[in-house]
Parts: C-alpha cells; sequence; structure tokens
C-alpha cells in the first residue's frame, strides 16, 4: 500500500503539481503552510484548494501527473509485487481524479517504460474536473480513513494486515504503519521517526522494495 504525496511523488504533491500548472504556486504553499501549522481540517484545505483551482481542466491535470517528480522504478516495482502474486494499492487524500489516473498506468519513469497501474487506487471524492459541482466535505479523506481503507483492500484482495507492507512519507501515515506488520518510510518527515519498519532516502522505489527482502 503505498502513500502518494512526498512517498511515490518525491518532495512535492498532487496539489503542489496541479497548483504549478495553473501559475499558483505560492498561493498553495501558503495553504499547505496553513494546513501544516494546524487548526485546518482536510476538509477545509481541500475546499480552499477547490477554490483556488476553479479554472482547472483535464489538460492541466495530464500535464500535472505527466510532469510530476515520481520515483522512478514504480511500474517495475508493481509488477515485481504482482509477480508474487500479491496486490498494489495507492491510499491518498489527494483527489480522486489525480490518484485514480494511477489505476490506468503507472506513472512515467525517465528513459523506461511506465508499465500497468496500482490494482486499486483510493483518493479523496471531488467533483469531475471541470468543476461544475461544488466539494462535498464528506467524501474528503482523513489521516484514521487509510486504514480502513487498507482493511476494505485486504477484503477485496482476500488477504490480511498481517499480510501488508506500508510505503509512507508523513504524519497521515503514521496511524497505518501501526497496524501492519512491514512499513517503509520513503523520505519521511520526523512524525515517522521510529514507527517504521525500514527507512530510504533516495528517488528510485526499487531501492526502497528491496529493502522489504523477498523472504516474506
Ligand atoms: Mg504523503
Amino acid at each position: 500500500m503505498f502513500d502518494l504525496d512526498g512517498t511515490l511523488i518525491h518532495g512535492s504533491s498532487a496539489a503542489v503539481e496541479i497548483s504549478r500548472q495553473l501559475g499558483l504556486d505560492e498561493e498553495i504553499h501558503a495553504l499547505e503552510l496553513a494546513f501544516a501549522a494546524g487548526g485546518m481540517t482536510p476538509p477545509d484545505f481541500a475546499s480552499r484548494a477547490c477554490a483556488l483551482w476553479s479554472e482547472l481542466t483535464e489538460e492541466h491535470v495530464d500535464a500535472a501527473f505527466a510532469g510530476a517528480p515520481w520515483l522512478t522504478g514504480i511500474g517495475e516495482v508493481w509488477e515485481a509485487i504482482r509477480e508474487r502474486g500479491d496486490h498494489c494499492a495507492v491510499i491518498s487524500l489527494s483527489p480522486d481524479f489525480f490518484v485514480g489516473r494511477l489505476l490506468l498506468a503507472a506513472p512515467p519513469s525517465p528513459g523506461g517504460r511506465s508499465g500497468r497501474g496500482a490494482d486499486a487506487t483510493h483518493g479523496s471524492r471531488w467533483p469531475a474536473v471541470p468543476f461544475r459541482e461544488p466539494l462535498d466535505p464528506d467524501g474528503i479523506l482523513s489521516a484514521a480513513a487509510k486504514v480502513r481503507i487498507a482493511d476494505e483492500l485486504c477484503a477485496k484482495f482476500g488477504v490480511s494486515r498481517s499480510d501488508c507492507v506500508a510505503y509512507g512519507d508523513s504524519m497521515s501515515d503514521a496511524e497505518l504503519f501501526g497496524a501492519v506488520p512491514l512499513s517503509v518510510a520513503v523520505n519521511a518527515d520526523r512524525h515517522l521517526e521510529g514507527l517504521a519498519s525500514l527507512d530510504y532516502r533516495g528517488s528510485d522505489l526499487r531501492e526502497a522494495y528491496g529493502l522489504v527482502g523477498t523472504g516474506r
């Protein structure tokens, strides 16, 4: 189970990459700082971002997806996971219109093929792009929802929590890291210090996956 922002996307997030396409780098930076300082819930953040992205089109989302600083080797790792008979999923608080693209194909890898997408993706439920409907705060996921979604995915794929490996980078992954036996902190911040089984810093998912080993 892979987190998106800061994990598969190295040092950035879907929100930042989308905002960049709209020339709203400073605005999203200010919003992320306010969120990080506390006092703003994920639905608050989403409704402010939604207002900021009023001009967003599918073309912007395509460009944000294609241009994001993805870790290299994501498609290859997902293939390796499938070859073991296992499944790979992306669980993110970011908008489903971005996260869902990972179901269709793995992100572009420099010089490599992108490969098949994940077996499942979960993001926050946003209105379709371009936005004609209001954002429903109830559709915005919280960190606690990650564990609930992980349990739903376990049921769907016929496995248990004890079969799972979680990859994440920040506070929103802490609860999930506590719920599974094996966790990989990927370029993680201080909130995951001491919480992960393994720690990886770098830009290649194949290396992080290699730490987990094949002996399970
Ligand atoms: Mg993250």
